[in-house]
Protein backbone atom coordinates (compact mmCIF):
# COMPACT_ATOMS: atom_id res chain seq x y z
CA UNK A 1 0.00 0.00 0.00
CA UNK A 2 1.26 3.35 -0.78
CA UNK A 3 0.10 7.04 1.60
CA UNK A 4 -0.44 10.44 0.76
CA UNK A 5 -0.63 12.60 3.04
CA UNK A 6 -3.40 14.68 4.24
CA UNK A 7 -2.56 18.11 3.30
CA UNK A 8 -1.20 16.87 0.04
CA UNK A 9 2.08 18.35 -0.30
CA UNK A 10 4.04 15.11 0.47
CA UNK A 11 4.96 12.53 -2.12
CA UNK A 12 3.26 8.92 -2.31
CA UNK A 13 5.20 7.27 -0.14
CA UNK A 14 5.28 3.44 0.42
CA UNK A 15 3.56 2.36 3.71
CA UNK A 16 6.71 1.00 5.80
CA UNK A 17 8.46 4.41 4.79
CA UNK A 18 4.96 5.86 6.35
CA UNK A 19 4.88 3.67 9.95
CA UNK A 20 8.52 4.84 10.45
CA UNK A 21 7.62 8.90 10.07
CA UNK A 22 4.68 9.05 11.84
CA UNK A 23 3.66 12.53 10.51
CA UNK A 24 3.89 13.20 7.07
CA UNK A 25 7.03 15.81 6.19
CA UNK A 26 4.30 18.78 5.25
CA UNK A 27 2.53 18.42 8.82
CA UNK A 28 -0.43 16.52 7.32
CA UNK A 29 -1.73 12.76 8.38
CA UNK A 30 -0.95 9.92 6.01
CA UNK A 31 -3.54 8.31 4.78
CA UNK A 32 -4.41 5.42 2.20
CA UNK A 33 -3.67 6.61 -1.69
CA UNK A 34 -6.30 4.31 -2.37
CA UNK A 35 -8.87 2.16 0.52
CA UNK A 36 -8.50 -1.89 -0.27
CA UNK A 37 -11.89 -3.54 -0.47
CA UNK A 38 -12.22 -6.67 1.34
CA UNK A 39 -15.82 -7.52 0.06
CA UNK A 40 -15.19 -11.08 0.44
CA UNK A 41 -13.00 -11.88 3.43
CA UNK A 42 -14.44 -14.40 5.86
CA UNK A 43 -14.78 -14.29 9.93
CA UNK A 44 -12.06 -15.70 11.14
CA UNK A 45 -11.92 -18.40 14.13
CA UNK A 46 -9.38 -15.97 16.11
CA UNK A 47 -9.35 -12.09 15.99
CA UNK A 48 -5.60 -13.02 14.88
CA UNK A 49 -7.13 -14.82 12.03
CA UNK A 50 -9.32 -11.92 10.78
CA UNK A 51 -6.58 -9.30 11.45
CA UNK A 52 -4.49 -11.52 8.63
CA UNK A 53 -6.76 -11.56 6.65
CA UNK A 54 -7.71 -7.43 6.86
CA UNK A 55 -4.31 -6.44 6.83
CA UNK A 56 -3.14 -8.19 4.15
CA UNK A 57 -4.41 -6.05 1.42
CA UNK A 58 -2.34 -2.97 3.34
CA UNK A 59 0.82 -5.01 3.75
CA UNK A 60 0.99 -5.67 0.81
CA UNK A 61 4.80 -5.03 0.36
CA UNK A 62 7.76 -6.69 1.93
CA UNK A 63 9.34 -6.78 4.93
CA UNK A 64 5.94 -6.36 6.36
CA UNK A 65 4.09 -9.17 4.20
CA UNK A 66 5.94 -11.83 5.07
CA UNK A 67 5.53 -10.97 9.04
CA UNK A 68 2.18 -10.87 8.83
CA UNK A 69 1.18 -13.75 10.66
CA UNK A 70 3.69 -13.02 13.76
CA UNK A 71 3.09 -9.36 13.65
CA UNK A 72 -0.88 -10.38 13.98
CA UNK A 73 -0.38 -13.64 16.82
CA UNK A 74 1.38 -11.10 18.90
CA UNK A 75 -0.47 -8.32 18.75
CA UNK A 76 -4.21 -10.03 18.43
CA UNK A 77 -3.14 -12.44 21.17
CA UNK A 78 -6.54 -11.65 23.50
CA UNK A 79 -9.89 -11.85 22.42
CA UNK A 80 -12.06 -8.70 21.65
CA UNK A 81 -15.05 -10.46 23.23
CA UNK A 82 -18.94 -9.12 21.81
CA UNK A 83 -20.73 -9.18 24.74
CA UNK A 84 -24.90 -9.26 24.73
CA UNK A 85 -26.20 -6.77 27.34
CA UNK A 86 -29.02 -7.37 29.11
CA UNK A 87 -31.37 -5.59 26.21
CA UNK A 88 -31.53 -7.98 23.14
CA UNK A 89 -29.91 -6.13 20.52
CA UNK A 90 -27.45 -4.39 22.90
CA UNK A 91 -23.91 -5.51 22.90
CA UNK A 92 -20.43 -4.31 24.38
CA UNK A 93 -17.48 -4.53 22.14
CA UNK A 94 -14.75 -5.42 24.76
CA UNK A 95 -11.59 -4.14 23.84
CA UNK A 96 -10.08 -3.83 27.22
CA UNK A 97 -8.23 -7.52 27.90
CA UNK A 98 -4.60 -6.69 27.17
CA UNK A 99 -2.06 -5.69 29.38
CA UNK A 100 -2.59 -2.16 30.29
CA UNK A 101 -6.55 -2.73 30.10
CA UNK A 102 -7.37 -0.37 27.50
CA UNK A 103 -8.07 -0.78 23.61
CA UNK A 104 -4.88 0.83 22.75
CA UNK A 105 -3.55 -2.37 23.33
CA UNK A 106 -3.78 -3.89 19.97
CA UNK A 107 -2.36 -1.22 18.05
CA UNK A 108 0.68 -0.76 20.26
CA UNK A 109 1.91 -3.44 20.08
CA UNK A 110 1.18 -4.17 16.69
CA UNK A 111 2.83 -0.91 15.64
CA UNK A 112 5.81 -2.29 17.79
CA UNK A 113 6.43 -5.11 16.11
CA UNK A 114 5.76 -3.51 12.89
CA UNK A 115 8.98 -1.39 13.44
CA UNK A 116 11.02 -3.48 14.99
CA UNK A 117 10.82 -5.65 11.90
CA UNK A 118 11.48 -2.38 9.89
CA UNK A 119 14.50 -1.08 11.44
CA UNK A 120 17.95 -1.55 9.90
CA UNK A 121 19.96 -4.00 12.36
CA UNK A 122 23.19 -1.17 11.92
CA UNK A 123 20.65 1.73 13.47
CA UNK A 124 20.84 4.00 16.27
CA UNK A 125 18.18 3.34 18.52
CA UNK A 126 14.56 5.02 17.78
CA UNK A 127 12.96 7.44 20.14
CA UNK A 128 9.03 6.89 20.19
CA UNK A 129 7.71 10.13 21.33
CA UNK A 130 3.72 9.73 22.14
CA UNK A 131 1.83 12.75 23.84
CA UNK A 132 -1.03 10.43 25.88
CA UNK A 133 -4.28 11.37 27.62
CA UNK A 134 -3.71 8.62 29.77
CA UNK A 135 -3.82 5.18 28.55
CA UNK A 136 -1.79 5.55 25.31
CA UNK A 137 1.41 5.83 27.11
CA UNK A 138 0.78 3.22 28.72
CA UNK A 139 -0.12 0.52 26.15
CA UNK A 140 2.83 1.84 23.89
CA UNK A 141 5.31 1.48 27.23
CA UNK A 142 4.47 -1.90 27.67
CA UNK A 143 4.29 -2.89 23.90
CA UNK A 144 8.29 -1.25 23.45
CA UNK A 145 9.14 -1.57 26.87
CA UNK A 146 13.05 -3.54 26.86
CA UNK A 147 12.81 -3.76 23.15
CA UNK A 148 16.42 -3.47 21.65
CA UNK A 149 17.01 -0.53 19.58
CA UNK A 150 14.03 1.84 21.15
CA UNK A 151 13.47 4.36 23.42
CA UNK A 152 10.03 5.82 24.34
CA UNK A 153 9.62 9.28 25.88
CA UNK A 154 5.83 9.61 26.90
CA UNK A 155 4.51 13.19 27.71
CA UNK A 156 1.19 13.11 30.10
CA UNK A 157 -0.62 15.80 31.50
CA UNK A 158 -0.09 16.42 35.14
CA UNK A 159 -3.14 16.17 37.46
CA UNK A 160 -5.42 14.49 34.62
CA UNK A 161 -5.31 11.13 34.91
CA UNK A 162 -6.68 8.73 37.30
CA UNK A 163 -3.97 7.00 40.28
CA UNK A 164 -4.13 3.41 38.27
CA UNK A 165 -3.71 5.60 34.91
CA UNK A 166 -0.34 7.44 35.98
CA UNK A 167 1.25 4.20 37.46
CA UNK A 168 0.76 2.50 34.64
CA UNK A 169 2.75 5.26 33.01
CA UNK A 170 5.42 5.60 35.30
CA UNK A 171 5.95 2.07 36.03
CA UNK A 172 8.40 1.23 33.04
CA UNK A 173 11.75 2.30 33.67
CA UNK A 174 14.68 0.77 31.46
CA UNK A 175 14.21 2.48 27.62
CA UNK A 176 10.84 4.13 28.44
CA UNK A 177 11.30 8.18 30.07
CA UNK A 178 7.86 9.50 31.35
CA UNK A 179 7.19 13.14 31.69
CA UNK A 180 4.22 14.68 33.73
CA UNK A 181 3.81 17.66 31.70
CA UNK A 182 2.61 20.93 33.64
CA UNK A 183 -0.76 21.56 31.04
CA UNK A 184 -3.41 19.77 28.84
CA UNK A 185 -3.33 16.51 26.61
CA UNK A 186 -3.44 19.21 23.80
CA UNK A 187 0.26 20.89 25.39
CA UNK A 188 1.46 17.32 25.21
CA UNK A 189 0.26 16.75 21.55
CA UNK A 190 1.78 20.13 20.19
CA UNK A 191 5.31 19.63 22.16
CA UNK A 192 5.09 16.56 20.30
CA UNK A 193 4.29 17.73 16.49
CA UNK A 194 6.63 20.02 17.24
CA UNK A 195 9.47 17.84 18.01
CA UNK A 196 8.53 15.75 15.05
CA UNK A 197 8.45 18.48 12.68
CA UNK A 198 11.97 19.97 14.18
CA UNK A 199 14.13 18.67 11.24
CA UNK A 200 17.44 19.91 13.15
CA UNK A 201 16.43 17.90 15.95
CA UNK A 202 15.91 14.96 14.00
CA UNK A 203 18.90 14.85 12.23
CA UNK A 204 20.64 14.00 15.20
CA UNK A 205 17.97 12.13 17.24
CA UNK A 206 16.28 9.67 14.92
CA UNK A 207 12.16 10.43 16.17
CA UNK A 208 8.98 8.60 15.64
CA UNK A 209 5.53 9.03 17.10
CA UNK A 210 3.20 5.87 18.00
CA UNK A 211 -0.10 8.37 18.73
CA UNK A 212 -2.61 7.97 16.81
CA UNK A 213 -1.43 10.27 13.95
CA UNK A 214 0.12 7.40 13.12
CA UNK A 215 -1.21 5.17 10.15
CA UNK A 216 0.66 2.07 12.32
CA UNK A 217 -1.89 3.35 14.76
CA UNK A 218 -5.02 3.28 12.80
CA UNK A 219 -5.00 0.42 10.67
CA UNK A 220 -4.46 -2.48 13.10
CA UNK A 221 -7.64 -1.14 14.71
CA UNK A 222 -9.62 -2.05 11.93
CA UNK A 223 -8.91 -5.71 12.64
CA UNK A 224 -11.71 -5.85 15.60
CA UNK A 225 -14.65 -4.13 14.11
CA UNK A 226 -14.22 -6.20 10.87
CA UNK A 227 -14.23 -8.87 13.48
CA UNK A 228 -16.93 -8.54 15.24
CA UNK A 229 -18.89 -7.18 12.20
CA UNK A 230 -18.31 -10.01 10.07
CA UNK A 231 -19.46 -12.51 12.76
CA UNK A 232 -22.46 -10.72 13.83
CA UNK A 233 -22.85 -10.48 10.34
CA UNK A 234 -22.65 -14.47 9.74
CA UNK A 235 -24.90 -14.98 12.72
CA UNK A 236 -27.40 -12.72 11.85
CA UNK A 237 -27.03 -11.41 8.57
CA UNK A 238 -27.55 -7.89 8.90
CA UNK A 239 -24.45 -5.20 9.98
CA UNK A 240 -23.08 -4.27 13.46
CA UNK A 241 -23.95 -0.71 14.31
CA UNK A 242 -21.05 0.99 16.52
CA UNK A 243 -21.46 3.68 19.13
CA UNK A 244 -17.25 4.89 19.43
CA UNK A 245 -15.92 6.81 22.84
CA UNK A 246 -14.29 9.40 20.84
CA UNK A 247 -11.38 11.54 21.62
CA UNK A 248 -8.95 11.89 19.31
CA UNK A 249 -11.01 10.15 16.55
CA UNK A 250 -8.64 7.64 15.85
CA UNK A 251 -10.81 4.35 16.74
CA UNK A 252 -14.13 6.47 14.98
CA UNK A 253 -11.38 6.42 11.96
CA UNK A 254 -10.83 2.95 12.11
CA UNK A 255 -14.72 1.94 12.56
CA UNK A 256 -15.24 4.28 9.37
CA UNK A 257 -11.61 2.90 7.46
CA UNK A 258 -13.50 -1.11 8.20
CA UNK A 259 -16.90 0.56 6.22
CA UNK A 260 -15.03 1.74 4.04
CA UNK A 261 -13.26 -1.05 3.35
CA UNK A 262 -16.97 -3.33 2.49
CA UNK A 263 -17.32 -4.63 5.72
CA UNK A 264 -20.89 -5.15 7.58
CA UNK A 265 -19.83 -2.13 9.46
CA UNK A 266 -23.71 -0.20 9.70
CA UNK A 267 -24.52 3.05 11.37
CA UNK A 268 -21.36 4.74 13.26
CA UNK A 269 -22.25 6.97 16.05
CA UNK A 270 -19.41 9.21 18.00
CA UNK A 271 -19.84 9.27 21.92
CA UNK A 272 -17.81 12.81 23.25
CA UNK A 273 -17.50 13.53 26.85
CA UNK A 274 -18.05 17.44 27.40
CA UNK A 275 -15.74 18.39 24.25
CA UNK A 276 -17.85 18.86 21.81
CA UNK A 277 -16.18 20.39 19.32
CA UNK A 278 -17.40 17.07 16.89
CA UNK A 279 -21.25 16.92 18.25
CA UNK A 280 -21.37 20.81 17.30
CA UNK A 281 -19.77 20.09 13.92
CA UNK A 282 -21.72 16.94 13.27
CA UNK A 283 -24.94 19.34 14.43
CA UNK A 284 -24.10 21.64 11.72
CA UNK A 285 -22.16 24.25 13.37
CA UNK A 286 -18.30 25.15 12.18
CA UNK A 287 -16.14 22.85 13.37
CA UNK A 288 -13.81 24.89 16.53
CA UNK A 289 -11.48 23.25 17.67
CA UNK A 290 -11.14 24.71 21.36
CA UNK A 291 -9.03 24.21 24.60
CA UNK A 292 -9.82 20.82 26.42
CA UNK A 293 -11.58 20.38 29.20
CA UNK A 294 -11.03 17.76 32.15
CA UNK A 295 -13.87 15.29 32.50
CA UNK A 296 -14.68 11.88 34.24
CA UNK A 297 -13.48 9.91 31.07
CA UNK A 298 -9.86 11.50 30.69
CA UNK A 299 -8.91 9.52 27.96
CA UNK A 300 -11.28 12.08 25.43
CA UNK A 301 -10.45 15.25 27.02
CA UNK A 302 -9.33 16.51 23.43
CA UNK A 303 -10.38 19.79 22.38
CA UNK A 304 -8.75 19.53 18.79
CA UNK A 305 -9.06 15.60 17.84
CA UNK A 306 -6.04 15.69 15.39
CA UNK A 307 -8.08 12.87 13.03
CA UNK A 308 -10.88 15.00 11.77
CA UNK A 309 -8.24 15.95 9.77
CA UNK A 310 -8.47 12.42 8.05
CA UNK A 311 -11.92 12.17 8.21
CA UNK A 312 -12.37 15.85 6.73
CA UNK A 313 -9.63 14.10 3.83
CA UNK A 314 -11.93 11.06 3.01
CA UNK A 315 -15.13 13.43 2.20
CA UNK A 316 -15.92 15.60 -0.54
CA UNK A 317 -17.24 18.19 1.75
CA UNK A 318 -18.62 18.92 5.01
CA UNK A 319 -21.99 17.85 4.21
CA UNK A 320 -20.95 14.52 3.12
CA UNK A 321 -19.27 14.20 5.96
CA UNK A 322 -22.16 15.09 8.31
CA UNK A 323 -24.51 12.94 6.07
CA UNK A 324 -21.60 9.88 7.53
CA UNK A 325 -21.89 9.97 11.30
CA UNK A 326 -23.55 11.13 13.76
CA UNK A 327 -22.08 12.45 17.51
CA UNK A 328 -23.13 13.26 20.54
CA UNK A 329 -21.75 14.91 24.08
CA UNK A 330 -22.50 13.43 27.17
CA UNK A 331 -21.53 15.76 30.56
CA UNK A 332 -19.79 14.53 33.65
CA UNK A 333 -23.51 14.31 35.18
CA UNK A 334 -24.66 11.57 32.58
CA UNK A 335 -21.47 9.65 32.72
CA UNK A 336 -21.94 9.41 36.82
CA UNK A 337 -25.50 8.51 36.01
CA UNK A 338 -24.62 5.83 33.55
CA UNK A 339 -22.19 4.44 35.56
CA UNK A 340 -24.40 4.02 38.65
CA UNK A 341 -27.38 2.42 36.86
CA UNK A 342 -25.57 0.04 34.38
CA UNK A 343 -25.38 -3.06 36.94
CA UNK A 344 -28.85 -2.70 36.77
CA UNK A 345 -30.06 -1.94 33.26
CA UNK A 346 -27.36 -3.33 31.33
CA UNK A 347 -25.40 -5.60 33.73
CA UNK A 348 -22.41 -4.47 33.42
CA UNK A 349 -20.25 -1.72 35.47
CA UNK A 350 -18.43 0.08 32.67
CA UNK A 351 -15.44 2.94 32.72
CA UNK A 352 -16.27 6.45 32.54
CA UNK A 353 -15.35 6.24 28.53
CA UNK A 354 -17.32 3.22 27.61
CA UNK A 355 -20.59 5.10 30.11
CA UNK A 356 -20.45 7.61 26.92
CA UNK A 357 -21.43 4.92 24.66
CA UNK A 358 -23.70 3.33 26.95
CA UNK A 359 -25.49 6.92 27.62
CA UNK A 360 -25.66 7.70 24.08
CA UNK A 361 -27.48 3.77 23.24
CA UNK A 362 -30.00 4.29 25.66
CA UNK A 363 -30.41 7.83 23.69
CA UNK A 364 -30.98 6.03 20.41
CA UNK A 365 -33.31 3.40 22.24
CA UNK A 366 -35.38 6.45 23.53
CA UNK A 367 -35.40 7.64 19.87
CA UNK A 368 -36.97 4.00 18.90
CA UNK A 369 -34.10 2.77 17.36
CA UNK A 370 -34.45 -0.99 17.22
CA UNK A 371 -31.41 -1.63 15.28
CA UNK A 372 -28.31 -3.94 17.00
CA UNK A 373 -26.13 -1.75 18.49
CA UNK A 374 -22.44 -2.38 20.05
CA UNK A 375 -20.93 0.10 22.63
CA UNK A 376 -17.09 -0.06 22.25
CA UNK A 377 -16.02 -0.33 25.66
CA UNK A 378 -12.46 1.14 25.00
CA UNK A 379 -11.28 0.30 29.30
CA UNK A 380 -11.57 -1.93 32.22
CA UNK A 381 -13.76 -0.10 34.75
CA UNK A 382 -11.05 -1.10 37.54
CA UNK A 383 -8.73 0.88 35.83
CA UNK A 384 -11.02 3.96 36.81
CA UNK A 385 -11.92 2.45 40.22
CA UNK A 386 -11.37 5.91 41.85
CA UNK A 387 -14.67 7.26 40.04
CA UNK A 388 -16.09 4.13 39.55
CA UNK A 389 -15.80 1.84 42.68
CA UNK A 390 -17.92 4.73 44.62
CA UNK A 391 -20.50 5.04 41.85
CA UNK A 392 -21.87 1.47 41.85
CA UNK A 393 -21.27 1.23 45.49
CA UNK A 394 -18.85 -2.21 45.40
CA UNK A 395 -14.81 -3.32 44.68
CA UNK A 396 -13.82 -4.06 41.30
CA UNK A 397 -11.37 -6.98 41.19
CA UNK A 398 -8.49 -5.56 39.30
CA UNK A 399 -7.84 -7.88 36.04
CA UNK A 400 -4.27 -9.97 36.47
CA UNK A 401 -2.13 -8.07 33.58
CA UNK A 402 -3.19 -4.71 35.10
CA UNK A 403 -2.25 -6.25 39.03
CA UNK A 404 1.27 -7.11 37.38
CA UNK A 405 2.04 -3.43 36.49
CA UNK A 406 0.84 -2.07 39.56
CA UNK A 407 3.00 -3.98 41.27
CA UNK A 408 5.76 -1.94 39.85
CA UNK A 409 7.41 0.75 41.41
CA UNK A 410 6.39 4.17 39.59
CA UNK A 411 9.14 7.02 38.36
CA UNK A 412 7.70 10.03 36.30
CA UNK A 413 9.76 13.55 36.10
CA UNK A 414 8.05 16.91 35.87
CA UNK A 415 8.28 18.85 32.39
CA UNK A 416 7.52 22.52 31.90
CA UNK A 417 4.66 22.42 28.43
CA UNK A 418 7.64 24.40 26.87
CA UNK A 419 8.92 22.91 23.68
CA UNK A 420 12.72 24.09 24.07
CA UNK A 421 12.15 22.17 27.68
CA UNK A 422 11.21 18.96 25.53
CA UNK A 423 14.06 19.21 22.93
CA UNK A 424 16.85 19.95 26.27
CA UNK A 425 15.23 16.80 27.87
CA UNK A 426 15.07 14.70 24.33
CA UNK A 427 19.04 15.51 24.26
CA UNK A 428 20.03 14.85 27.54
CA UNK A 429 21.74 11.12 27.68
CA UNK A 430 19.35 8.90 28.50
C1 LIG B 1 -7.88 6.76 23.94
C2 LIG B 1 -9.16 6.40 24.59
C3 LIG B 1 -10.39 6.82 24.07
C4 LIG B 1 -10.50 7.73 22.86
O1 LIG B 1 -10.04 7.10 21.71
P1 LIG B 1 -9.63 7.98 20.41
O2 LIG B 1 -9.08 7.01 19.46
O3 LIG B 1 -8.63 8.99 20.88
O4 LIG B 1 -10.89 8.64 19.94
C5 LIG B 1 -11.55 6.40 24.70
N1 LIG B 1 -11.50 5.62 25.80
C6 LIG B 1 -10.33 5.21 26.33
C7 LIG B 1 -10.36 4.37 27.53
C8 LIG B 1 -9.13 5.58 25.75
O5 LIG B 1 -7.97 5.17 26.29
Amino acid sequence: MHCVSTRGRTPRTALARALVAGLAPDGGLYVPERIPTLDTVQPGATLADTARAVLAPCLDGPPLRDALPALCAQAYAFDAPLRPLARRGDHLLELFHGPTAAFKDYAARFLAGTLARLRPADAPPTTILVATSGDTGAAVASAFHRRPGFAVVILYPACRVSPRQAHGLECWGDNVRTFRVQGTFDDCQRLTKQALADDALRARLPLSSANSISLGRLLPQVAYYAHAALRFFAAHGEPLNFIVPTGNLGNACAAWLARRMGLPVGALVLACNANDALPRFFAGEDYRPRPARATLANAMDVGAPSNFERLRHWHRDDAELRAALRAFAVDDAAIADTIRQAPARHGVVPCPHTATGLHVLERLRAEGDARPWAVVATAHPAKFESIVEPLVGQALAVPPALAATLARPARGEPLAADYAALRRQLQAPA
